[in-house]
């Protein structure tokens, strides 16, 4: 008989969703926007400690709104983060500019500020700087964004903070997405909190939020016809959505204590294993461990994380390589890459295990035996 399926990071009701959406639905307000889309905004903003938030269809709208408001366009060099999620950088093509892949580091996993340091200077001394940096907080954990935002600003190019996967995270007690010019989140089906699909613009800059809100609204002039005189966007997100939202980022704190707690089990279950270690935690905030990841060094396992993978596939369980750098993708071959060992390596090394927040310890307890069995091969 075949147990249970478990997945990766599948959404996970906690209490009042129903709730909040029937008060939705009973208002009679079901879309496009409406209160419950104000209140979202609002509560996240709160949450996050940002002074303006714009509530959107999804964390892609975000950046490529993020993007747009930013200055890029078609021509325009735009630094990303090489480790990461396509996602992170198809806005960027979207607008015609170029991606410039940045290596990690190993403390965080994120962009490193020496490299982009390095290539910043060599570029400014050549007269061609980027237009922007899209720093990516990858798998729940900041990136160490003050010497990034010094850079920045330095040089006068735009920071925008892609925090799709770090909602609930700190970065000298702040959260990250709200240090750039503008931040995003995603509410996709796999983040910590959802609203089966959605996103959040965040900024400190009022008219950046409003003029944004401009353009995901079909880029409508305030005249009693339709006016338009700049293009826009179909990315609002709808009223049902964001009561669904508001209830799940009530439960953020116990759900970031469920994921750490859920990586403490696996660290306490597998941690003596030879040749297996698991994502730091950088010593600058805390990391939500959205998901809970682990290394296996081949040399000293003598089993590959995708031998791995494929026993707990055997087992009805779902576990994923880290991301596949974007300088490795046939669709960015072209591009520049600043380094690229490191995400390289991490890429071949690592394995995301199942961490929703629905887990209990018995179904930790049996994916930790069967990558036990693996490894020791008993
Ligand atoms: C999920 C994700 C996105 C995109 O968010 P969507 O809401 O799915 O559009 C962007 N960047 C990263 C790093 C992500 O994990």
């Amino acid at each position: 008989m075949t147990k249970p399926r478990l997945y990766l990071s599948p959404p996970h009701l906690m209490g009042n969703e129903a709730e909040l959406l029937t008060e939705a639905l009973q208002s009679g307000w079901i879309a496009p926007l409406g209160p419950q889309v104000d209140a979202f905004e609002r509560e996240f903003a709160e949450a996050v400690g940002a002074p303006y938030a714009l509530a959107l269809s999804s964390g892609t709208a975000a950046i490529h709104l993020a993007l747009i408001e930013a200055g890029v366009q078609a021509g325009d060099e735009v630094v990303v983060s090489t480790l990461t999620f396509a996602a992170s950088a198809f806005p960027v093509v979207y607008l015609g500019g170029r991606p410039v892949f940045i290596d990690s580091e190993s403390t965080s996993w994120n962009m490193d500020p020496n490299l982009l340091a390095e290539w910043l200077h060599k570029r400014a001394q050549l007269g061609k700087l980027p237009k922007a940096v899209v720093l990516v907080h990858l798998y729940g954990q900041s990136a160490d964004i003050a010497p990034i935002l010094r850079l920045c600003q330095e040089y006068g190019i735009a920071l925008i903070e892609d925090a799709a996967e770090a909602l609930g995270a700190t970065y000298r007690g702040k959260s990250p997405g709200t240090f750039g010019l503008a931040g995003i989140f995603s509410f996709n089906g796999n983040k910590i909190i959802t609203t089966s699909g959605g996103g959040m613009l965040v900024s400190h800059d009022e008219r950046l939020i409003q003029h944004a809100r401009k353009l995901a609204t079909q880029a409508r002039e305030p005249f009693p016809y339709y006016e338009h005189a700049e293009i826009g966007y179909n990315y609002r997100l709808s009223n049902l959505l964001a009561a669904v939202g508001r209830a799940q980022l009530r439960t953020l704190e116990e759900r970031v204590q469920k994921r750490r707690w859920i990586f403490e089990q696996y660290r306490q279950r597998l941690g003596d294993l030879p040749g297996v270690s698991f994502m730091p935690e950088a010593p600058w905030g805390r990391c939500t461990r959205w998901l809970s990841i682990i290394l296996l060094d081949e040399r000293e396992t003598g089993v590959s994380p995708e031998a791995v993978r494929l026993a707990l596939e055997a087992e009805n369980i779902e576990a994923r390589p880290v991301w596949k750098p974007l300088h490795l993708q046939p669709v960015f071959q072209g591009c520049e890459v600043v380094g690229g060992a490191v995400a390289e390596s991490l890429f071949q090394r690592g394995l995301c295990l199942p961490s929703g927040t629905g887990m209990t310890e018995a179904d930790i307890e049996r994916i930790a035996a069967i990558i036990r069995r693996v490894v020791l091969r008993s």
